[in-house]
Order: structure tokens, then C-alpha cells, then sequence
């Protein structure tokens, strides 16, 4: 007897041990495959879904992990469909012979058989019900609990549940049903999402909603009095009014979130590092604002914030319309390519401070300018003479900043700009003239508005954060940090961008707004066809941009009047704080008195001095040469030189030191200044001073002659100011003498021409041109 046992036992063992090597043996022929496509998401920095689009099998389904979702719907779904989830291996044997003998005997058909893995698989892999299928199924149940904890099934089963359409998972029909995630649903909310799977045709929220409520409460009160809930909160839910009404998929930040889920393809749920509250308030402004534009023909704006102490970007508009076909709606304003107009010149001026040009007080010329054929105009066509580099900066002159970029070195500006992310201009590197400075290049908002987030930290450049988990800037952002700018460059340049009373500040803002306190600067494109106002304070760097993106320009259109407005909506919607003082003077700057009439070291001379901040050690350190000693008769009608000086009968003299640019300038718009006397005609010394400088043909440039009767090319020059008639020779022949602003004219006859022009002190200079006739 003992030993039958024994052998009965065995051959179960043998049997038992036979199945789980069999078991193993399918699961590893025929493996489990899980392939579900989840809607891709673009979520802000709190977990608001911003953007979803269908995933690859045209289902709505987004994803959500347990610790999302709601505990009362995990509990209320678990008592409804598999009361022992935690505790079967998979398949549910008690309940599993229970149907089976229902079935067997005709009596009626009890549901539960399916446990929530069972339903996984079915929901993975459909099939038609027979007991074969059934069978396949339990098997397969057993896979998954082989391979997945009970919590990644749950989690799977909460994805795949069916809520009518194409319209699969809890946070899918949270979103679109009640418009929020499913950790926010309420216990009426969260019975009424567990019913509707069971059948999802006929329990459509917003058309079924009664027949929700009666299935609900019938559940509520089942769940009351099996005690799985408070009472208080099932007589709560009982009460709740059905509110759930079809919305559209979430589709708030289209540009941005296209740009996110190109960039990272295979990730389903993208955490963004837009702020809800800001992105949401800056597309109303944007929205508001350009439909007031649209009656100027005004038709696309784009704004990117950014966060300066963490480098994120807090909202993004592409466009104020998406749907806006009719004026390319869809473009992404932020990473268009545009023409920066003037805003970069404050970068410009900020190097120049470092390389020791300049200081805020120093003068600067802005005059007619002509720089190998490249002559530049101001805005306004006008010509100030001398200004000094804050007022240049402020009033945006052109002529000043294009010499600046030429004594700075267009490389060097180059550089700093790749270095600060800009990508169009370093590809563009061996195209870009002098021109680059007044907006002859392309940018991107992004770009342009990440340099100025520099400009608020101290001069250093860091890449933007897009995503919060970009960890690799956030680690260890210092090393990541590129330097633009030496702290006490970035102040002066900072507070010349705070100051108040500036000439890109709209008219109606002296009035009528508050003015935020920033540091800004405007730009208008060549055309009118880009409107840019990039501002920083401590906290955020906004930039705008207004225009077409069809490329037409506006006659209205410019930085100051359209973007500006736009730029201080912004930050008084975001950040207004008029006593927020938050720049201060960095250990590498000082300040020192300079000559006001040059903005360099005082001579003895000097009368006229005025504070000037400056870098020890960087900025120059030129003492002033705005008068310069000069030997002259007593009666004050010749200059001598050291060559020429006669024993006596002579004084010195001090007189007004200029270009012969800037005298060309004066006589020619009738300013007085001193001139000095002619030099003693009998000196017989070469001067080694200023040569004149022909103006107007440029040498080694081509001349294309149409009409050889009529074309004639023009000669002028700018003189010293001590020069009072200067000599005129084509092809080495005289042609013509004429005082220094007088223009001389003469037909070109041959086709290689050398022009020389001499001054009354024998300083001469050369220039060949070409001449082509048509
Ligand atoms: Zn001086
Ligand atoms: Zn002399």
C-alpha cells in the first residue's frame, strides 16, 4: 500500500515536473510578445499634457504609469474584475471550473472567469471565444505573470482598456473625457471610467450620460456596502452630476512639440520644460495682440521665454495661429531664419569692451563712411558727427557700429557667435560682409534670444534646456557655459540696454503703461519684413519677433513700435517688478573721469569731464588728443612745423584735433570748428600726417560705364583739416585742382585708370580702378 503511494506520488511529481519543463519550454518557442503603440506626449513641467498626437495604429492611447492614476479607480476596477488579482498565478482556477460546470449544466453564465491578466492578453491578441482559444489565453496569462509583475500588469491592462472609438487607456479618456489626468479624477469619475469598458458603444460619455449615472450608482452602492470605500465619500459620489462631454486631444503647443518629438523620436512621453501658467497667459497676449496687428496687414509673431537662472525654456510660440493657413499658420516663427536687423549690435559692443575699444563714454564718428565700396546709412538718413558708443548703441546707428565691426575684426565677431549657438552665420562664414551688423545675415529667435539669457548672466552663454530631464546641462552647468562676455563688458552693456529714455521706446509708453524694468533692444530688418524686441531682466529673457512668414514687408513695421509693446505685455504679465534692482557693478569694473569730448584719459587740457565705467587693464588707456599743439605766426596766419619754425615771431597754439572725415563732414554741413592756419607755404618737409582719403570710387573696384557719352565718375576726397586745396591726376596727368569738398567730374577713357589725389602739404594717395564699358 505504503509503496503504491509512493509510486502514485512520483509519477505526479514526474508528471508535475514534465508540465512546468513544457511550460518553460513553449514559453521560450513561443514567447509573449508585448507590442503596444502609445500616443507620443509632450507634457509641460508639471505633467499637463500640452500635445499628444495618434499613436502608430490611429489609436488615441497615452500612456500612464500606476503611481498617475487615481488609487480609487485601480481599486473600484480590481474589485469589478478580478477581485483576487493579487492573489491568483495568472488564471483563476476556482472561478475558471465554476464557469466551466455553469456552462456544462446550462445554468446561467457567471462572469469573472477572465482574470485582468486573461483580458490583457485578449486585449493584445483578439480572438474569436472558443475553448481552445480560452485555453491559448490562460496559457498566455500565465507568460505574462511569468514575465511582469502584478503591478506592470495592471498598469498594461489600465492602457488598454477599451473606451469607445479609437479611444484606449484611463489617461486617454481622462483627458478627453473630463479634461484632466487621471490622478485628479474623483470617485464618481473614477467608477464611471471603469463601467464604460464593459460596454464602450453604448456607454459614450456626453451622449450616454444617464445610463452612466445608473451604472455608476449601482456600482457606488455596491462598492458602499461591501465597505471598500468611506461612506462619506460613495454618498459624495452618488451625488456628483455627469459632466463628461467628448474634448479635442490636447494640441496646445504644435510647433514646439513638433520640434520636441522630432528631436526625440522614440520617446512616448516627453516632460517639457514649459510652464503651464506662463505658456498659457503668453499665447493669450500673443493671440489678442496679433489680432489687433492683422488690420496692418501684420499676419505672424513668434515669443520664446526663458528661464535665465536655469536656462529652460518656459513657453514657446511658434505662431499666434496654427490653423491660420492662409498665412502659414503652421511655420515655426522661433526657428525661422530671419535678418536680425540691429539686435546684434549689443553683443558688438560688448566684445568691443572687452578688446579695450571703447567705454560708454567714448566718442565715435558717425559720418559718412565708405569701407572697400560698403557705405552705410542710419535709419533716419542722417549723420550726428560725433557720438558716444552708448548713445550709438541706443540710437542704433549704423555707421558707428559698422566701423566698430571693422576695427573689431568680422572674424572675431564670427566666432563669438558661433560659440553662442548661432549656426546660419558660421555656415555662411566665408559670404558674411560688414553688412552682418545691420541685419545682413540670418538668425533664429531661439538663437537671438538665448545670447540675451546670456547677457543676464554675466556674459555667459548656456544652451537651452528643453526637456527636464536634459540632464546634460543641468548636472554640471558651469561647464557647460560658454563665455560671451566678460562680467564688467555685460554690466555697461546692461545698463546702456536699461536706460529709460531711449529712443525704441514706443511713444504711448511714456504715458499711458508701466515700463517694466528690463534691459532691451529693438530691431527692424532691411524692408520692414522683421520686427524684433529681445529684453532680459534677472529672472527671464523674452524674446519676439513680428512680421510675415510670407516675406512681406510692412510700411508700419518696426522693432520699437510693433515688437516692443508686445515685449512689455510680456513681462508685466510675467514679471513685472519696477523695483527690482538687479544689476550690480562686477569686481572687474571701475570707473574713472574721462574727456567728454573724446571719452579718453583727461589731457591738461581736458576742461570738460565726465564719469566713465572701464576694465582696468582692457580698456584703453589713450590719453586725449582732442587738441593738438600747432606753431603759428603771431598773427596767426601760417602754421609752422619743426622743420619750418622760424627763430621767432611764432606762438603756440592749441586747436581742434579731427579726421579729415569728420572736417569733410563739418564743412560740408556748414559746422564751425577751428581750422588751422595754412602751413608756411615755404617749408619744403613732407608731411607724414593724414593723406586725403578719396571718398568716392573705391580701389580695385569695377566701374561699368553704360553710355560712354554721357557717364562721367565723380572725385571727391576728405582732406585734413589744415588742408585747404587739394590736386587731382588721372593716369599720373594733373586734372584739376579744387579745395577738399569741391566734387570734380571726368570722363574715363581707358579701362585701367589710376586716380591720385595730392594735398597742398605733398601727402598723396593712389587708387586703381577698372573701368567696363557696356
Ligand atoms: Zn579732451
Ligand atoms: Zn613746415
Amino acid at each position: 500500500m505504503k509503496k503504491r503511494l509512493l509510486k502514485i506520488l512520483k509519477r505526479m511529481c514526474v508528471v508535475i515536473a514534465s508540465c512546468i519543463i513544457l511550460f518553460f519550454l513553449i514559453d521560450l518557442i513561443f514567447p509573449f510578445r508585448i507590442d503596444v503603440s502609445y500616443s507620443p506626449v509632450v507634457e509641460a513641467r508639471d505633467g499637463t499634457v500640452l500635445h499628444t498626437w495618434l499613436a502608430k495604429d490611429e489609436q488615441w492611447r497615452i500612456k500612464a504609469s500606476l503611481d498617475e492614476i487615481a488609487p480609487e479607480f485601480t481599486k473600484a476596477i480590481i474589485y469589478k474584475e478580478d477581485k483576487y488579482f493579487y492573489s491568483h498565478p495568472g488564471v483563476n482556477l476556482f472561478a475558471v471550473c465554476r464557469a466551466f460546470f455553469n456552462n456544462l449544466f446550462h445554468l446561467k453564465r457567471t462572469s469573472g472567469a477572465s482574470t485582468i491578466s486573461m483580458q490583457v492578453v485578449r486585449m493584445l491578441h483578439p480572438e474569436s471565444r472558443t475553448y481552445f482559444n480560452k485555453c491559448i489565453e490562460m496559457f498566455r496569462a500565465e507568460q505574462l505573470e511569468l514575465h511582469h509583475s502584478k503591478k506592470e500588469i495592471l498598469e498594461l491592462y489600465c492602457n488598454l482598456l477599451p473606451y469607445g472609438g479609437n479611444i484606449q487607456g484611463i489617461k486617454t479618456a481622462s483627458l478627453l473625457y473630463f479634461n484632466k489626468t487621471p490622478d485628479k479624477l474623483s470617485l464618481a469619475e473614477a467608477t464611471a471610467l471603469t463601467i464604460i469598458p464593459n460596454r464602450p458603444n453604448s456607454l459614450v460619455p456626453g451622449k450616454n450620460n444617464a445610463a452612466i449615472i445608473a451604472e455608476r450608482n449601482k456600482w457606488l452602492k455596491n462598492f458602499k456596502s461591501e465597505n471598500l470605500f468611506a461612506d462619506v465619500i460613495v454618498d459624495d459620489a452618488l451625488n456628483e452630476p455627469l459632466t463628461a462631454t467628448r474634448h479635442h486631444a490636447p494640441h496646445a503647443v504644435p510647433q514646439f512639440a513638433w520640434r520636441l518629438h522630432k528631436k526625440n523620436l522614440s520617446q512616448t512621453q516627453l516632460r517639457s520644460t514649459l510652464d503651464k501658467n506662463i505658456q498659457q497667459k503668453t499665447k493669450t497676449i500673443v493671440s489678442n495682440y496679433a489680432a489687433q496687428l492683422k488690420a496692418q496687414n501684420i499676419n505672424n509673431a513668434a515669443v520664446i521665454i526663458i528661464n535665465n537662472k536655469t536656462h529652460e525654456v518656459m513657453a514657446y510660440i511658434g505662431s499666434p495661429s496654427f490653423e491660420d493657413r492662409a498665412h502659414f499658420g503652421e511655420v515655426d516663427g522661433v526657428q525661422a531664419l530671419r535678418s536680425p536687423g540691429s539686435t546684434l549690435k549689443p553683443l558688438l559692443y560688448g566684445l568691443s569692451f572687452d578688446a579695450g575699444l571703447i567705454t560708454p563714454k567714448t566718442i565715435l564718428e558717425d559720418v559718412p563712411l565708405n569701407i572697400a565700396g560698403y557705405a552705410p546709412e542710419n535709419y533716419d538718413m542722417q549723420f550726428r558727427g560725433n557720438v558716444t558708443a552708448e548713445d550709438a548703441l541706443k540710437n542704433s546707428l549704423n555707421i558707428p557700429a559698422v566701423e566698430l565691426l571693422n576695427q573689431l575684426g568680422l572674424k572675431n565677431f564670427l566666432t563669438k557667435l558661433t560659440v553662442a549657438g548661432f549656426n546660419d552665420t558660421w555656415r555662411n562664414r566665408n559670404k558674411e560682409g560688414l553688412s552682418l551688423i545691420l541685419g545682413g545675415c540670418r538668425i533664429r529667435l531661439d538663437e537671438l534670444t538665448a545670447l540675451y539669457s546670456a547677457f543676464a548672466n554675466n556674459g555667459k552663454y548656456y544652451p537651452l534646456k528643453w526637456t527636464m530631464d536634459d540632464s546634460s546641462i543641468s548636472k554640471n552647468s558651469a561647464s557647460h557655459s560658454v563665455t560671451v562676455l566678460s562680467p564688467g563688458a555685460d554690466y555697461m552693456l546692461t545698463q546702456i540696454l536699461t536706460t529709460l529714455h531711449r529712443p525704441d521706446l514706443p511713444n504711448a509708453y511714456y504715458i499711458a503703461e508701466n515700463i517694466p524694468k528690463i534691459a532691451w533692444k529693438t530691431g527692424t530688418s532691411y524692408g520692414r519684413k522683421d520686427a524684433w524686441s529681445v529684453g532680459y531682466n534677472k529672472t527671464y529673457t523674452i524674446g519676439v519677433w513680428i512680421g510675415n512668414f510670407s516675406g512681406e514687408g510692412v510700411p508700419d513695421l518696426s522693432g520699437a513700435s510693433v515688437a516692443t509693446p508686445l515685449l512689455f505685455k510680456l513681462f508685466n504679465a510675467i514679471d513685472y517688478d519696477p523695483s527690482n534692482e538687479w544689476v550690480q557693478p562686477p569686481k572687474d569694473l571701475s570707473f574713472r573721469l574721462v574727456c567728454a569730448k573724446t571719452g579718453r584719459i583727461p589731457n591738461d587740457f581736458c576742461n570738460d569731464q565726465v564719469m566713465d565705467y572701464y576694465i582696468p587693464g582692457i580698456s584703453t588707456n589713450e590719453k586725449c588728443n582732442h587738441l593738438k599743439e600747432v606753431f603759428v605766426s603771431a598773427d596767426e596766419k601760417y602754421s609752422y612745423c619743426t622743420s619750418c619754425l622760424p627763430a621767432g615771431g611764432y606762438k603756440e597754439k592749441l586747436f581742434q584735433n579731427i579726421t579729415p572725415k569728420l572736417a569733410t563732414w563739418y564743412k560740408m554741413n556748414h559746422i564751425a570748428y577751428q581750422k588751422i592756419p595754412k602751413h608756411n607755404p615755404s617749408c619744403t618737409r613732407d608731411f607724414n600726417g593724414y593723406a586725403p582719403v578719396i571718398t568716392s570710387l573705391n580701389n580695385g573696384m569695377v566701374y561699368i560705364i553704360m553710355d560712354k557719352q554721357q557717364q562721367q565718375l565723380t572725385l571727391s576726397c576728405a582732406a585734413s583739416n589744415d588742408v585747404t586745396q587739394v590736386y587731382w591726376y588721372v593716369n599720373d596727368k594733373f586734372l584739376s585742382a579744387a579745395n577738399p569738398q569741391q566734387k570734380i567730374f571726368f570722363n574715363p577713357a581707358s579701362s585701367n585708370i589710376k586716380i591720385s589725389c595730392a594735398d597742398d602739404k605733398g601727402r598723396n594717395t593712389n587708387i586703381e580702378i577698372k573701368v567696363k564699358f557696356d
